[in-house]
């Protein structure tokens, strides 16, 4: 481990409010566990309603008395590119800091997230010289021989209320921080209990850059996000989680009106044609739903494949996830770490077990991985009625149903079956079919012969109970803008 992840963790860490690193008021910790051993990484304090209070004054002090919307576009996409800039000069601390907290591979973290994140930075730094308004060709009947000069200004929202999961702890920031900041925004983050490490060091880099109290970052629980949605100083609140606690933010959220924004659960799709490429389509469905083992908002949790190939398809997909290894999200090695809590692995071998109890059939998988540490083997569940917890509900681990379909029925009937519509797969090497098919599929996303192709200027978010709103690409500036109509007489 680098010195530097060694002594981030050796310190108490703190909440950043107003450019000062300081204890909750209460005086509360908590702590962050590692998921390889269950052993206790650090302590954190826990933010609570007062401490939100104090973030939320510093980010309006930030938002209205400057200096951060009034600075130029252009000193604000210096300052937010230096924030990329950094993450990459800093990315090995980052990964090694995330695996650590989350469980997930060194690799990974380092190859996606911290890359990513950068990215993120990067991009909506150009955002900011770029966010214009239009000028209107305009009649007012009701004024004969007016004549006018109409236009919209695209002006911040205020502060920005940002409530994340421990999925992609860094990651989700970055989905968040920069859009919100190319904007004019001012921001109070929660970042995860399981996973508040890299935040905070994102935090550290942020503080160096930065005016004080334009990024404020409040760890805790539960209550200190829903002290976030409720706060009547917050302008816009945004959330990705589950979407149990997305309504709850919905319903906090009423009194002041703030917008919401809501990226919430899914349990998407993968559609299997007999004319896929199945060399292709073997590992990338499975690295769909083994992705960052399974926590992923948008993994491809629901194969349908053409009856003609099912035995053969599915039998391929559990040998490919049977042979992926198994480890600490430390060794460069490991391909599937540990889920991230406790918690987290009860409720996925709860599933498994209810998934056999009701008749589906494992083709690889089904256990606990050891004793020590949160691990699950990837579970292939066969024989499965659209009905069952395992096929209707978000498992959030490397678990995959799938059923056959005929061709004359086609999968539209069972893919759409679902509250969520996050996102979804289509294998076929049939380009009619592939673009018929995005059409008819109810998701934000349709990836076709891959899954997980994100790309920061590509919009994403959900149909269904899946979500409000989209993130990334220049759709996620809608969320943080709001735009005023100026008409002159001339
Ligand atoms: P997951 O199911 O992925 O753990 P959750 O939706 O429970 O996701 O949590 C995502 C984020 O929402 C976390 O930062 C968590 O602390 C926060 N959170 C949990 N309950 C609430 C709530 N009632 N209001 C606002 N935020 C909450």
């Amino acid at each position: 481990m680098l010195k530097s992840v060694h002594d981030f963790v050796s310190t108490e860490r703190k909440l950043l409010i107003g450019g000062e690193w300081v204890p909750a008021l209460s005086g509360e910790t908590f702590t962050t566990y590692d998921p390889a051993t269950g052993a206790r990484i650090t302590d954190v304090a826990r933010g609570g309603a007062a401490d939100v209070d104090r973030a939320v004054a510093a980010a309006r002090t930030a938002f209205e008395e400057g200096p951060w919307p009034r600075l130029t576009p252009s000193q604000r996409q210096r300052l937010i590119w230096r924030i990329g800039d950094a993450l990459l000069d800093r990315a090995e601390e980052f990964a090694q800091l995330e695996a650590l907290d989350n469980g997930k591979s060194v690799a990974v973290a380092q190859g996606v997230d911290v890359a990513w994140a950068a990215d993120l930075f990067h991009y909506y730094a150009g955002w900011a010289t770029k966010i214009e308004g239009r000028t209107v060709p305009v009649s007012v009947p009701w004024v004969p021989g007016g004549q006018f000069h109409a236009y919209t200004l695209r002006e911040p929202v205020g502060v920005c209320g940002q409530i994340i999961p421990w999925n992609f702890p860094l990651l989700m920031a970055a989905f968040k921080i920069p859009a919100a900041l190319a904007a004019g925004n001012t921001v109070v983050l929660k970042p995860a209990e399981q996973t508040p490490l890299t935040a905070l060091l994102l935090g550290e880099v942020i503080n160096e850059i930065l005016p004080p109290g334009v990024v404020n970052i409040v760890t805790g629980f539960g209550d200190a996000g829903a002290a976030i949605s409720a706060h009547e100083g917050v302008d816009k609140v945004a959330f990705t989680g589950s979407t149990e606690v997305g309504k709850k933010i919905v319903a906090a959220a009423g009194g002041n009106l703030k917008k919401v924004s809501l990226e919430l659960g899914g349990k998407s799709p993968q559609i299997v044609y007999a004319d896929a490429d199945l060399d292709l389509a073997v590992p990338g469905t499975a690295n769909a739903w083994l992705f960052n083992h399974g926590q992923c908002c948008v993994a491809g949790t629901r194969l349908y494949v053409e009856d003609s190939i099912f035995a053969e398809f599915t039998r391929r997909v559990a040998d490919f996830a049977s042979q992926v290894k198994i480890g600490p999200g430390l060794d460069p090695a490991t391909q599937l770490g540990p889920l991230v809590s406790q918690e987290q692995l009860d409720r996925v071998t709860g599933f498994i077990r209810q998934g056999l109890a009701d008749g589906a059939r494992a083709l690889t998988g089904g256990n606990q991985v050891g004793d020590q540490g949160y691990y699950v083997e990837p579970t292939v569940l066969v024989d499965v009625k659209p009905d069952m917890s395992v096929v209707r509900e978000e498992i959030f681990g490397p678990v995959v149903v799938a059923a056959p379909f005929s061709a004359d029925r086609g999968a539209i009937p069972e893919a759409n079956d679902s509250p969520y519509g996050l996102a979804a797969g289509v294998w076929t090497q049939d380009v009619s079919k592939a673009h018929r098919i995005a059409r008819e599929l109810e998701a934000g996303t349709v990836w076709v012969n891959c899954y997980n192709a994100f790309d920061t200027a590509l919009p994403f978010g959900g149909y269904k109970q899946s979500g409000w709103g989209r993130e990334l690409g220049a759709a996620a500036l809608e969320q943080y803008t709001q735009t005023k109509a100026v008409n002159i007489q001339l």
